[in-house]
């Protein structure tokens, strides 16, 4: 059954507002966890579907509401993946500072030998029922672009600004907030999570 309340596994406020929108549209209020007094869950994990679960399952455990979680990061095929579960905490884990400048100055330049700078933004969703559900909902969206040395564009977080869209001739940091809603990775798994959820719910 569809229920009419989840807890969102974290706190940011875009991310609420996006996840909203959507939830919105089929009857179902998203509360943030911190609202209900969850603390923030570790993410010990080298991967994203294990990561969103464990912030998944913490917050429907402390709740007793079904949760939904979300991991994301930048993988760069250069790299093997590179900075992945790591994205935020690229820099301070080199020996910078954690900020999305720091990130970027060492992405660029750890970059400098490659040729190859096609990369993906990923982000992966879980919705879990409950904190022991055995059949979680897992939605993955992949962002393909590639990582260029000069920023672009004022708009967005994070990498935005270095990484850009052959196909649109612009970087994610020249889209407004809705065309990159509507294109990236966060918006492709949101779609596809709600698609699963309806698609369960008829079984
Ligand atoms: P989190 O999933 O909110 O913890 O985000 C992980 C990190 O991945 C962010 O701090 C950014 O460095 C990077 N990242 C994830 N999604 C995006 C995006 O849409 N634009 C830019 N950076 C992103």
């Amino acid at each position: 059954m569809i229920p009419s309340k989840i807890v969102l596994a974290s706190n940011n406020a875009g991310k609420l507002k996006e996840f909203s929108a959507i939830f919105s549209t089929i009857g179902i209020a998203i509360v943030p966890q911190g609202e209900l007094g969850v603390s923030e869950a570790d993410e010990p994990f080298a991967t994203f579907v294990e990561n969103a679960l464990a912030k998944a399952r913490h917050a429907s455990l402390h709740t007793g509401l079904p949760a939904l979680a979300d991991d994301s990061g930048l993988c760069v095929n250069s790299l093997h993946g590179a900075p992945g579960v790591f994205s935020a905490r690229y820099a301070s884990l080199n020996g910078g500072e954690k900020s999305d400048q720091a990130n970027n100055a060492h992405l660029i330049k750890t970059l400098g030998p490659y040729a190859d700078r096609s990369a993906c933004y990923v982000a992966l969703l879980v919705y879990v029922s409950s904190a022991d559900d055995p059949r979680p909902i897992i939605a993955e969206g992949v962002w393909n672009g590639e990582i260029i040395d000069t920023p672009r564009g004022t708009n967005g977080f994070g990498y935005d600004p270095y990484f850009y869209l052959p196909d649109l001739g612009k970087t994610a940091a020249q889209l407004d907030p809705a065309e990159k809603n509507r294109q990236s990775h966060r918006g492709m798994a949101l779609h596809k999570l709600v698609q699963a959820l309806k698609e369960r719910d008829s079984i």
